[in-house]
């Protein structure tokens, strides 16, 4: 069995690490090249994308990926100003769950290795068609064509397979953005900050502004782990990294205009944060500018579901949850590695398993609530309609 994955983000490189060690033949293609896009600082990992990474890594890969990971976070502080000091308050913020935050980058780089000669980078999607036998051809930017079994969309919100293949599915622009940025931990040490939340993410509302912080102590340092786990990686990915604060702030996209370069993103989040506590205005000027993002919030309403083919599409492709879809890309990645792997064993045909595997992501990773956080009508039963006919 030959597959093709669209798209080198987590839920594309966590299925291909998972097809590569299940021995199926895989490749990626990706639009971006290989040091890609900046698509923010960290990634809170729960307990969907631990059982992912778990399963589809090798022994290595996941030693490393864990032991550079930050302390467990259980909550959300809350912090507020009293009397011009930072104060946590008793009660947390409700919601979230429990997991360890990562350096996107890192996990990124880790996901990267050993895939070397199965990632295409620079290479992007265009449009496929379905063939007489089964399979499935691809066309390339470039003019190339390639052919294989499978095809899976993992290329994001976005998507130009689920453009083509479930054509009627919704994306919609909330008008929201989330600057994110990264700070060296010894920039802000001495103002108190790190130790009042400690290793925990923070919800801090003040002076009518809010603003998420995260401090990120690597458990074990990148550089000894790396030698100890994981020695093919690249020596680069982990070259001067340090413990660091990340740090988000929202606004909206009248606010922040057309997308800027990471200086003008950073330099706007200074605006933002200019009136807040010095201790938080610190964390924003002494951030790295070039890590600075502004991030789009997209969410696809809930999608009636499909018949099953050798086409399918996971991750942001087909539901977008800013919080967690990372989570759910690499849980999707997990299934649909489980369901190849049967059909390449032979206990199942390909339009079963990939049908289970997408019933699965329907019922675990569609929205179940709308941009303003109120719950949307659950997705229709199977077979209410079907994707764009294909050439
Ligand atoms: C502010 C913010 C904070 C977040 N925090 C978290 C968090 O803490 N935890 C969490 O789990 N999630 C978080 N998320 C969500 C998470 O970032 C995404 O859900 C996740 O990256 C989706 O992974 P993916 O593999 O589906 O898509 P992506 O990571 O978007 O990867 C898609 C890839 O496809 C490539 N591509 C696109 N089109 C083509 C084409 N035509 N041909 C070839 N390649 C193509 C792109 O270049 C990209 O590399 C956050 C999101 C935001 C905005």
């Amino acid at each position: 069995m030959r597959v093709i994955v669209v798209g080198a983000g987590l839920g594309g490189l966590t299925l291909a690490q998972g097809l590569r060690l299940a021995g199926i033949d895989v490749v990626v293609y990706e639009r971006d090249g290989e040091h890609g896009r900046p698509q923010g600082v960290s990634l809170h990992i729960d307990h969907r994308g631990t059982r992912a990474l778990r399963a589809c890594l090798p022994r290595g890969h996941l030693a490393m990926a864990e032991a550079t990971m930050g302390g467990p976070r259980d909550h959300t502080l809350r912090v507020s100003e009293r009397d011009g000091e930072l104060v946590v308050a008793p009660t947390p913020s409700a919601g979230g769950r429990a997991g360890r935050q990562a350096s996107r980058r890192l996990l990124r780089a880790v996901l990267l290795t050993g895939l070397e000669d199965r990632v295409r980078f620079g290479t992007a999607f265009t449009r496929f068609e379905r063939r007489a036998g089964g399979t499935v051809r691809v066309r390339l930017a470039d003019g190339r064509t390639d052919t294989a079994d499978v095809l899976v969309g993992a290329d994001g919100v976005g998507s130009a397979v689920r453009r083509q293949y479930l054509p009627h599915v919704e994306v919609l622009d909330t008008g929201r953005r989330m600057l994110m940025g990264a700070t060296p931990l010894r920039a802000v040490a001495g103002t108190g900050l790190p130790a009042l939340i400690g290793d925990r993410a923070a919800s801090v509302q003040v002076r009518g502004t809010m603003m998420a912080l995260g401090v990120h102590r690597f458990s074990a340092s990148p550089v000894t782990a790396r030698d100890r786990w994981l020695p093919a990686l690249s020596s680069r990915a982990v070259a001067g990294v340090e413990d660091y604060v990340m740090w988000c702030l929202p606004v909206t996209q009248d606010r922040l205009g057309p997308a800027g370069s990471p200086a003008g993103v950073w330099r706007l989040a200074q605006g933002l944060a200019a009136a807040l506590h010095p201790a938080l205005r610190l964390v924003v000027d002494a951030a790295w500018p070039d890590m600075t993002v502004a991030l789009r919030i997209a969410m696809i309403p809930p999608v009636p579901s499909w018949p099953a083919g050798p086409v399918t599409v996971i991750g942001d492709a087909i539901h977008a949850a800013p919080g967690f879809g990372g989570n759910l890309a690499m849980q999707d990645a997990h299934r649909l590695r489980d369901a190849l792997v049967a059909h390449a064993r032979g206990e199942q045909d390909l339009r079963t398993a990939i049908g289970a595997a997408e019933e699965g992501m329907r019922r675990d990773s569609l929205p179940t609530l709308d941009a303003q956080g109120r719950p949307l009508p659950r997705p229709p039963r199977p077979g209410a309609v079907e994707p764009a006919a294909c050439p």
